[in-house]
């Protein structure tokens, strides 16, 4: 139990929830509670970012599997299906007409509520 100092107010420990007195900036009980919260922090960002990356790999190697069979629109129901998530792309642009245009790494695709189509490879960044 520690008694408060001039300058200091009681907080509640944002780890183990103890209530503690400190500097008013001061969000932990001891230097454990602050190690175990920034590990979860780092560990849940981490985790979050390897989620989001496998759902882009998994998209690209969906599109990927659909120009190989020389297919250029497909249900979204069927992608959804076969793992595809439209909300992962590494791109967009809204669209001079009627549609936006995505894009997952070099394969690019209109999208409306029901299908995506016009998928195509975009032309590599380096030579012709
Ligand atoms: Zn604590």
């Amino acid at each position: 139990m520690s008694y408060p100092k001039q300058n200091e107010d009681e907080g509640a420990c944002l780890e183990c929830g103890t209530a503690f007195y400190g500097r008013k900036d001061k969000h932990f009980c001891s230097v454990s509670c602050k190690n175990k919260w920034h590990n979860r922090v780092i560990q849940e960002r981490r985790r979050f970012r390897a989620e989001t990356l496998a759902a882009i790999s998994r998209n690209y190697q969906i599109l990927d599997g659909m120009l190989k069979d020389n297919r250029t629109s497909a249900p979204l129901a069927d992608l959804k299906k076969a793992g595809f998530d439209p909300a992962f792309v590494t791109g967009y642009r809204k669209g001079s007409c009627r549609h936006d245009d995505y894009a997952c790494f070099d394969i690019s695709f209109y999208r409306s509520n029901t299908k995506i189509f016009n998928v195509r490879r975009k032309r590599p960044l380096t030579g012709r």
